[in-house]
């Protein structure tokens, strides 16, 4: 959606959308969003790893399971009450653009420092099952966005970003008390250009409905509903 002064509202996370359907993203973005059950069992995990990294954050530590993060050299982000800011507030990293016409914000999970004092952007992953080889291609954008978010408010920024990736480690066991296991992922975005992309974003949205995708299930479905109500 364009917000009152005519610009685009787009945020980190939706932006892999672009890569998958051209469709399906202007359709988003042209639209408000259907009503969404508020995936609570994940917000709740996202809780805990905060949580989980501020204990450990306090003596400038990361949870046995990400400590190949301090043998590549990197450190947490120490100032929590700058980081309580971006992560509250979906304003707080917020870039203006009033050329190409968009405004980009939204939340972080965690900052990772490079031994040069770089920021590395940072995003908890929480899943019922291992993450996909090919898993990256749908954050890359998105880890991206928030490096532009930090060079945007004077920060210099890493190369590299990562997922921290947390599935559960074994589905049969019965008890509640659901063991995890953590697997750390580096993201290599120092070769996106995401201001470019943010302005093809731009020009496509400020374009005609670009008509269905063949190969989208999700342009396939909303093809098929509105045939089925003809
Ligand atoms: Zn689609």
């Amino acid at each position: 959606m364009k917000n009152k002064d005519g610009l685009w509202k787009l945020s980190p996370s939706g932006l892999h959308q672009y890569n998958e359907c051209k469709a399906c993203f202007w359709l988003q973005n042209h639209h408000r969003k259907a009503p969404m059950f508020p995936l609570l069992l994940n917000s709740a995990m996202d809780s805990i790893l905060k949580h989980r990294y501020d204990t450990y954050r306090a003596t400038g530590e990361f949870p046995p399971e990400a400590t190949e993060l301090a043998k590549e050299g990197i450190r947490p982000f120490e100032d929590l009450e700058t980081l309580e800011a971006w992560r509250s507030k979906s304003s707080a990293l917020q870039v203006v653009d009033e050329t190409v016409g968009y405004v980009l914000s939204g939340k972080i999970d965690d900052v990772l420092v490079e031994a040069d004092g770089r920021l590395i952007p940072a995003d908890y992953k929480s899943s019922g099952n291992p993450p996909g080889e090919d898993k990256q291609k749908y954050y890359r954008d998105q880890l991206a966005a928030y490096g532009l978010m930090f060079t945007k408010h004077g920060y210099e920024v890493s190369d590299r970003a990562y997922l921290l990736h947390y599935f559960v480690s074994d589905k049969t066991n019965p008890s509640i008390a659901v063991e995890f296991k953590g697997h750390v992922d580096r993201v290599d975005i120092g070769a996106i250009d995401i201001e470019t992309k943010l302005a093809d974003m731009v020009k496509l949205l400020n374009g005609p409905y670009p008509g269905a995708m063949m190969e989208c299930e999700t342009c396939e479905y909303q093809e098929g509903r509105a045939n089925a109500l003809k």
